[in-house]
C-alpha cells in the first residue's frame, strides 16, 4: 500500500514534468516559428524594396529587355550575398527573372499563392517546399502595377535553429525528468517512512505485541501523530491490563471453585468453565467456543439447559453425573449478554457423610439394642426368680457383662468421635518399640489366657520418631488385640520390624482364623465384623479397626492387610524423615 503511495507520487510528479515539457515543446516551437517568420518576411520585404529602388534606378521599363547583363550579375550577386532567391514577375505571371533558377523554364507564377495575395493586398507571403531548389522557402511578395518582385529565402536554418532548440530541450526535459524522479522518490520515501512506521505498528501493535511503539518521531505534523498514537498504545496496553488483571482474578475465583461452573452464550457455546467443569465431563480439548452439547453428554442435563434458554427461567434439579451427585443450579441471564450460567455444586460427600450417619445411627441402635435386650431378659428371669439367689447371681454376672460391653461400644464410638473431630492432636518424639512392649504387657493376662507364644523383634526401630503416642497406642494395641481374640489356642503372635531409608514398617503376624479375601476390604468399617457371634465373644465392639484407620490416616502413616487360612499379617507402614 506504502508502495502505491510512493509510486503514485512519482508517477503523477513525471506525468505532469511530461505534459509541462511538451508543452514547453510545443508552445516555443511555434513561437520561435512565428517570430523568426516575421523576423524574416520583414528582411524579405527590405530586400524587396531594396530590389525595387535598385531597378527603378535604370529609369527603364522592367520587361524581357530590361535584364542586362549588368543588372543580372548585381541582382545575382545580391542573391549569393544575401542568400536570396531573388525572382522578378511580369503582370501576367511570366517569369523575367530568377537567381536560382532558369528563369525560361519556369512556368507561369501568376497563381502562387504570394503573388495572388501581392496583386491584393500589395504584398503576400507563403510558405512551402520548392522543388525547384527541393527544400522549405519562405516567399515574400510586392506587386509594383506592371511587375512583381519576389523574395524567397531558405527556411533550412531556422528548421535547423528549431531542431536545435527542440534538441535542447528534450534533454534538458529528460534530465529534469530523471533528476526530478529521482527528487521524488527520496522526498516520497521521506514523506512516506513515518506512514510505514505507523503502520508497522498498528499491525505489530494489533496483533497482539503491546510493547510496540513508534520510536524517533519527528517535531513535525507526522510526529505529532506518531507520538498520538503511541499515547494511544498506552491507554489501550494499561485497559487491556487492567482487564487481563479482572479477568484472571475473575477465572481465579471461578477455579478455586470446586464445584464445575459453565457460562454458555446464546450461541450455544461455553464462554467460560474451570477446570472442575472440563474434568466433569473429560472431554479431551479446550472447551472454550465449543457447543454446550458437544461437551456435555447427558441427555437430562441437556434437556434441562435447553429449558433453561427457552423459558428464561431459573431451574435447579439433582442429577446423577459419572458417578457424582450434583445438585445442579442454571440461572438464566440478559445482561451484559444473554447466555446462561450452569453451577454444578457437588454433593456427592453430603450424601456420602448422609448416608454414613444414617447408618451409623441405624448401625449404633441395632449394636446398643442387642445388650440391652439381653440385659432386659436377664432382669426380668431374675425378678421372677428373685428368691434363687444362685441363678440370679449368675444372671447378673451375664447382665453385668452385657452391660460391659455396652459400655466398650460407646467409649469405642467416643473413641472414634474425638478422632474424627478433634484437630489438635499434638506431634511429639515417641518410641515405637516402648508402645509395642507396652501394648504387649497390657495384653499379656489375655496371651497367657490363650496359651499364645509371641515373638518379638523389633530391635530394628529407632530410638525415637515423631507422631503421637496415643494414636500410635491406639493403632498397635487394636491390631494386637485382634491378633490375640482371632487366633487358635495355643498359637503365635510374631512381631517384627525393618527399616528402609524413608519408611519403617512393623509387621503383626497372627496363627488365627484368618480373614476370607473378598471381606478384606471391609473390615476396617464401623461395626463390620467377619464372624459376628465370634467377635461377640471376644467382647469386640466392630470398632477397632475403624478406630486404627483413623489414627493412622491422622499420623500419615498406612494399615495394610495380608492373610490366608493359616493365619493374618498387618502391616503398619510409618514414613520416617
Ligand atoms: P472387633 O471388635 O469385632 O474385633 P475390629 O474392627 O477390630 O472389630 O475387626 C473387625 C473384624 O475383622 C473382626 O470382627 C474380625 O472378624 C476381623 N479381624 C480383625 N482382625 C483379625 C485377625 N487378626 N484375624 C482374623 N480376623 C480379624
Amino acid at each position: 500500500m506504502m508502495k502505491n503511495l510512493k509510486t503514485k507520487l512519482i508517477v503523477v510528479y513525471s506525468i505532469a514534468l511530461v505534459c509541462f515539457i511538451s508543452f514547453l515543446l510545443i508552445y516555443s516551437n511555434l513561437h520561435i516559428r512565428k517570430e523568426f517568420t516575421t523576423f524574416l518576411k520583414n528582411e524579405l520585404q527590405q530586400s524587396i524594396e531594396y530590389i525595387n529602388i535598385y531597378c527603378m534606378s535604370f529609369h527603364k521599363p522592367i520587361d524581357k529587355n530590361f535584364f542586362t547583363y549588368e543588372i543580372v550579375s548585381a541582382l545575382n550577386n545580391l542573391s549569393k550575398k544575401s542568400s536570396l532567391r531573388i525572382t522578378i514577375i511580369q503582370h501576367d505571371g511570366t517569369i523575367l527573372f530568377d537567381s536560382d533558377a532558369d528563369y525560361q523554364s519556369m512556368e507561369n507564377h501568376l497563381y502562387r499563392p504570394e503573388i495572388l495575395e501581392a496583386r491584393k493586398n500589395g504584398t503576400g507571403m507563403s510558405m512551402r517546399f520548392s522543388h525547384t531548389v527541393n527544400t522549405d522557402m519562405l516567399y515574400v511578395a510586392s506587386y509594383y502595377n506592371y511587375y512583381y518582385i519576389r523574395a524567397a529565402k531558405s527556411m533550412a536554418t531556422i528548421n535547423a535553429f528549431i531542431e536545435s532548440i527542440t534538441r535542447n530541450i528534450v534533454i534538458a526535459g529528460i534530465i529534469i525528468l530523471v533528476t526530478s524522479i529521482i527528487v521524488t522518490a527520496v522526498i516520497a520515501t521521506a514523506f512516506t517512512r513515518p506512514i510505514k512506521e505507523s503502520l508497522q505498528f498498528i499491525n505489530t501493535f494489533f496483533n497482539g505485541n503491546l510493547n510496540a511503539r513508534i520510536l524517533n518521531y519527528k517535531d513535525d505534523e507526522m510526529g505529532y501523530l506518531q507520538k498520538s498514537m503511541n499515547q494511544l498504545a498506552d491507554n489501550i496496553q494499561q485497559r487491556i491490563n487492567e482487564l487481563t488483571n479482572e479477568k484472571n482474578k475473575l477465572f481465579m475465583i471461578i477455579e478455586s471453585i470446586h464445584d464445575p461452573i459453565a457460562l454458555i452464550d446464546e450461541d450455544k457455546k461455553i464462554v467460560i468453565y474451570n477446570k472442575a467443569f472440563a474434568s466433569c465431563f473429560e472431554y479431551p480439548e479446550t472447551l472454550t467456543s465449543k457447543y454446550y452439547f458437544t461437551v456435555i453428554r447427558h441427555s437430562e442435563l441437556n434437556a434441562k439447559i435447553y429449558v433453561a434458554f427457552s423459558q428464561k427461567q431459573k431451574i435447579s434439579f439433582e442429577e446423577t453425573i459419572g458417578g457424582n451427585h450434583f445438585q445442579i443450579f442454571i440461572y438464566p441471564f440478559a445482561e451484559p449478554a444473554t447466555g446462561i450460567l450452569l453451577l454444578m455444586h457437588d454433593v456427592t460427600e453430603q450424601k456420602r457423610i448422609q448416608q454414613l450417619k444414617s447408618d451409623l445411627v441405624g448401625n449404633l441402635s441395632h449394636e446398643l439394642k442387642t445388650p440391652i435386650s439381653i440385659i432386659r431378659g436377664y432382669l426380668e428371669t431374675i425378678k421372677d426368680n428373685i428368691s434363687d439367689q444362685k441363678t440370679a447371681e449368675q444372671f447378673i454376672d451375664s447382665a453385668l457383662a452385657n452391660v460391659e460391653r455396652q459400655n466398650a461400644i460407646i467409649n469405642d464410638m467416643l473413641k472414634l468421635n474425638q478422632l474424627e473431630t478433634s484437630s489438635y492432636i499434638t506431634n511429639e518424639s515417641i518410641s515405637l518399640n516402648k508402645i509395642i512392649t507396652q501394648c504387649v504387657e497390657l495384653l499379656t493376662p489375655k496371651i497367657q489366657n490363650k496359651n499364645l507364644a509371641i515373638v518379638m523383634d523389633i530391635e530394628s526401630l529407632p530410638e525415637n520418631i515423631q507422631g503421637n503416642a496415643f494414636l500410635a497406642e491406639e493403632i498397635f494395641f487394636n491390631i494386637i488385640d485382634n491378633a490375640i481374640n482371632y487366633n487358635n489356642p495355643g498359637g503365635s503372635i510374631t512381631i517384627t520390624a525393618n527399616k528402609q531409608s524413608k519408611l519403617l514398617t512393623i509387621h503383626i503376624a497372627d496363627t488365627g482364623v484368618g480373614i476370607p479375601h473378598d471381606e478384606l476390604p471391609r473390615i476396617f468399617e464401623r461395626f463390620y465384623r467377619v464372624d459376628k457371634s465370634r467377635s461377640r465373644e471376644t467382647g469386640g465392639t466392630g470398632l477397632g479397626l475403624s478406630i486404627v484407620k483413623h489414627a493412622a490416616s491422622i499420623l500419615g502413616w498406612t494399615v495394610e492387610v495380608a492373610s490366608s487360612t493359616k493365619g493374618s499379617i498387618f502391616s503398619v507402614h510409618v514414613p520416617i524423615s
